[in-house]
C-alpha cells in the first residue's frame, strides 16, 4: 500500500483534507498516546472478525457495502480527561467521532460508524474497571469496557454471587454500560435495563463533564478540593436515587449523539435465595394468541417474575443445527415440515422460557398458578431443565440466562446459514394474542417473499413486548444481502402502518424508523435536532445517530 505510513486513511473523514487529517492525527498521539491511535489506511485492515474478536472498524455483519460504513481511524482513550481532550480537538477540527464501548452491537452494525470516515472512540480498550460493588444496596459503578462476563467474574471472584446477581443479554459480551444506553434488555426480573441504571457520567460534545442525578452533588465538599471531577468521590446517593433535582437529563444520553458516558451505575437484583427455570411448548401456530393473552395478566401481576421469552420453533432449530441438516434446497419451509421440526426436537411452534425466583414456597405458589394457567392450551408440555437431553438444549442455556450467567450459546443460531450474518427487526407491541398474531402474520408474510426464514421471538417487558425478528443472510452473497435489506425496509414500513415502532435499529435504517415517528409534522425530531444544535454546534459527537442530524449536514443527502 503506497499511502502505508502516511497518515493517509482509506476513508477521510467528509470536508476533512488529508494534509488536516494527518495534523489531527499527530494531536490525537499526543493525547492518547501513539500505541493508542491506528489509522486505517487501507481495505486489507477490514476483517470482519468474529463476535469472540470483534473488529472496531466496521460492521461485521454488512448489510450494504462492506466498506462504507467504515472509520478513519480507531482511537483508545485511556481515562476521561482525554475523551475530554479528545472532544476539544474533534471539535477544533471538525472531526466527526462515533463512540463505542465494545464494539460489538451485533445485528445493530457493530463498531462501524454511520458516517463513514469518522473516527471510532474505542472507550472500553482501557476504561474497563468496576469502580464499585455494593453488595447491601446492590448496585455496581461501571466503566464503558465492562462486559456482562467481566462483571459476573467480578461477583464471581469476590464472592458476591450469594448476595447480588447481574442481569445478561442472549450473548454476554457486550459492555454492560454501552448495552444499557442502547436500551438492551435481558431476562431476568431487571431484564429493561434502562429502567436499572442510576446515575451517569457524562462528557459532553464540547469536552465539559457533567454527573447527572444526585451525582451532580459533591459528597462533601473536601471530597473536591483539587481532586480532578472524574475522580471525585461520587455522593453517596448517586446509584440510589436516579432523579437528582430539576430536569432529569438522563434520557438525552440513551441512544442519542449528545454524550460520551464513562461511568454509570447499575442495580443488581439481590440473590432471591431460590430459582427453577421452565420451559412450556405451544404446539400449534395459532395457539401463539391463547398464550400471548395468558401472558399478559401474569406478567402485569408480576406472577411472571422476569422477562419472559415466546420463541418461534426456527430459532431454537437453529441453535441444534444448521439450516442445511433440516433442508437442503433453498425455499421456505411448509407448515408440515415445521410441524416435523416440532416433533423431531420435541418442542412446540413456539416455546415460552421463564423463571421462577425465590424460596421454594414462593416458586411452588408460582409454578402452579402459572402451570393452571397455560393448561387451557391443548398439548401444551412443562419442562425443568433436567427433563432435557439433547445435546444443545436450550432451556438449559435460558436456566443460566435467566440467573444472569452469561453465556456464547445463542451466537450458534447466526450460523443457520453460510457465512451467517444477521440483523434484528424489532418493533414494540401491546401484550394482546390479536397483535401478536397480526404483527407474526403481517412479518412472516414479508419473509416468505423475501425467501428469508421467519426466525423471531416476543420478548415480554412490563407492559410491552419487544418481537425480535432476526433475519439471518450470507454476506458473501450479494443477493441474500439484497433480500435481507428489502425486507427490512419493507417491514418498517408495512409495521408503521399499523402503528408499530422499532425500539432500536440497524445503522443502514436509522432514518427510515426515525421517520416514523412523525406524530405532528415530525415534531419530536425538531426538538431532537434543536437539542442536538444546542449541546454539540459543529456536530461532531456521532452525527445521523438514530436519525438525528446537526445542521451542518444535510440529511435528505445522507439517506441510505
Ligand atoms: P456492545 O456493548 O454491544 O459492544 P457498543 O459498545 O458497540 O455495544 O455500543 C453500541 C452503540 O452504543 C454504539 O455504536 C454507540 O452508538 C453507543 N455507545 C456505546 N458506548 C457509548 C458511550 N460510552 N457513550 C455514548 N454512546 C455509546
Amino acid at each position: 500500500n503506497p499511502n502505508k505510513g502516511k497518515d493517509e486513511p482509506f476513508i477521510l473523514p467528509p470536508n476533512v483534507t488529508s494534509a488536516q487529517f494527518s495534523k489531527f492525527l499527530k494531536r490525537c498521539r499526543e493525547i492518547c498516546g501513539v500505541e493508542n491511535v491506528k489509522v486505517i489506511e487501507a481495505e486489507e485492515q477490514l476483517v470482519d472478525g468474529s463476535y469472540y474478536e470483534p473488529n472496531k472498524t466496521h460492521d461485521m455483519h454488512h448489510l450494504v457495502d462492506r466498506n462504507y460504513f467504515v472509520c478513519s481511524a480507531t482511537i483508545s482513550p485511556r481515562e476521561v480527561p482525554e475523551v475530554q481532550d479528545m472532544m476539544r480537538l474533534c471539535n477544533e477540527f471538525e472531526v466527526p467521532v462515533w463512540p463505542v464501548s465494545i464494539g460489538r452491537n451485533t445485528g445493530y452494525g457493530g463498531a462501524a460508524p454511520r458516517v463513514p470516515g469518522s473516527i471510532v472512540l474505542e472507550l472500553g480498550k482501557h476504561m474497563n474497571r468496576v469502580l464499585e460493588v455494593n453488595a447491601e444496596d446492590a448496585y455496581a459503578l461501571v466503566e464503558p469496557g465492562v462486559t456482562f462476563f467481566a462483571l459476573h467474574e467480578y461477583l464471581e471472584k469476590n464472592n458476591l454471587k450469594d448476595k447480588v446477581w447481574i442481569d445478561v443479554p442472549d450473548l454476554g459480551g457486550g459492555s454492560v454500560l454501552g448495552n444499557t444506553i442502547e436500551r438492551g434488555v435481558g431476562y431476568t426480573p431487571y431484564g429493561d435495563h434502562w429502567m436499572m441504571h442510576c446515575g451517569m457520567e457524562v462528557v459532553l460534545p464540547t469536552g465539559e463533564l457533567i454527573r447527572t442525578g444526585m451525582g451532580a452533588m459533591p459528597n462533601s465538599r473536601d471530597d473536591v478540593n483539587g481532586i480532578r471531577p472524574d475522580e471525585q468521590k461520587p455522593n453517596r446517593a448517586w446509584q440510589l436515587f436516579n432523579y437528582g433535582f430539576g430536569p432529569y437529563n438522563d434520557g438525552i444520553f440513551s441512544q442519542s449523539s449528545l454524550g460520551i458516558v464513562v461511568k454509570m451505575g447499575i442495580w443488581l437484583m439481590p440473590n432471591p435465595g431460590g430459582y427453577q427455570a421452565y420451559m412450556i411448548t405451544i404446539p400449534t401456530d395459532k395457539d401463539l394468541k391463547t398464550a400471548v393473552d395468558i401472558i399478559r395478566p401474569l406478567r402485569t401481576q408480576m406472577i411472571l417474575q422476569n422477562v419472559p421469552t415466546l420463541r418461534s420453533i426456527l430459532m431454537d432449530a437453529a441453535v441444534a443445527h444448521p439450516r442445511s441438516h433440516f433442508l437442503k434446497e433453498d425455499r421456505p419451509f411448509t407448515n408440515a415440515e415445521l410441524d416435523q421440526i416440532c416433533k423431531d426436537l420435541d418442542l412446540g411452534r413456539w416455546n415460552f422460557y421463564g423463571a421462577l425466583y425465590g424460596p421454594q414456597p414462593v416458586r411452588d405458589v408460582l409454578w402452579s398458578t402459572i402451570k393452571q394457567a397455560f393448561s387451557v392450551i391443548p398439548g401444551a408440555k412443562f419442562y425443568f431443565p433436567e427433563d432435557r437431553n439433547e445435546p444443545f438444549s436450550v432451556l438449559k442455556t435460558r436456566s443460566l440466562t435467566l440467573q444472569g450467567v452469561p453465556t456464547f450459546d445463542e451466537l450458534r443460531w447466526v450460523d443457520w446459514l453460510p457465512n451467517g450474518s444477521h440483523l434484528f427487526f424489532s418493533p414494540i407491541a401491546k401484550v394482546s394474542g390479536d397483535d401478536a398474531m397480526l404483527q407474526y402474520s403481517v412479518t412472516l408474510k414479508r419473509c416468505l417473499e423475501a425467501g428469508v426464514d421467519f426466525i423471531g421471538d416476543f420478548v415480554i417487558g412490563m407492559r410491552e413486548m419487544h418481537h425480535i425478528v432476526c433475519i439471518t443472510f450470507n454476506k458473501k452473497d450479494p443477493e441474500s444481502k439484497r433480500r435481507a435489506h428489502w425486507l427490512i425496509e419493507t417491514l418498517i414500513k408495512d409495521c408503521a402502518e399499523y402503528g408499530w415502532g422499532e425500539y432500536r435499529t440497524h445503522l443502514a435504517v436509522m432514518d427510515q424508523v426515525a421517520l416514523t415517528y412523525d406524530f405532528n409534522d415530525n415534531a419530536q425530531m425538531k426538538l431532537n435536532e434543536q437539542i442536538k444544535d444546542a449541546l454539540d454546534p459543529k456536530g461532531i459527537l456521532a452525527p445521523g445517530k438514530n436519525g438525528v442530524w446537526p445542521k451542518n449536514y444535510n440529511k435528505e443527502e445522507w439517506r441510505i
